[in-house]
């Protein structure tokens, strides 16, 4: 046996759904060949590893935790819903204070603005002026 049969069949061996010789001949060049012989033990080794991985099962408890504090969670945001009874009543309150706050302090900025202007006087020339003669149609007419 070569070492390329023994590699092929080294699957096979470990299971020991191998015919008796061909078994018989894998361990024997098991025996002399120290490449194959410590791929086997690799292969062995990850079986090892695979079987361990295999064996370690989810905790069935997890996922009923997870299932009762999402409903905990669930049962606390329900709760601060309740809560804000008086909130009802503040934030309609509050929100028309402001607003009324602002359309006053809107009103009494712009009657401040419009009394300062007002006291300024006109200057006469101004009075004088006639918009309609400056810019006529006609000028733009001839153009
Ligand atoms: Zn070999």
């Amino acid at each position: 046996m070569n070492c390329q049969l023994c590699q092929n069949e080294l699957d096979a061996y470990l299971e020991g759904t191998l015919p008796q010789g061909t078994g018989i001949q894998v361990a024997e060049h098991l025996k002399k060949c120290s490449v194959c012989s410590e791929s086997f033990q690799l292969l062995t080794l990850a079986n090892k590893v695979m079987d361990a991985e295999m064996k370690v099962q989810s905790n069935p408890f997890l996922v009923t935790r997870i299932m009762a504090g999402i409903e905990e969670m669930e049962n606390q945001s329900a709760s601060f819903q309740h809560i804000p009874a008086y909130q009802k009543v503040f934030k309609p309150i509050l929100i028309s204070v402001s607003l009324a706050a602002a359309i006053f302090f809107g009103v009494f900025l712009g009657s401040t603005y419009l009394s300062a202007e007002s006291h300024q006087r006109i200057p006469v020339e101004l009075s004088y002026m006639n918009d309609a003669a400056l810019e006529s149609i006609d000028l733009f007419s001839q153009l």
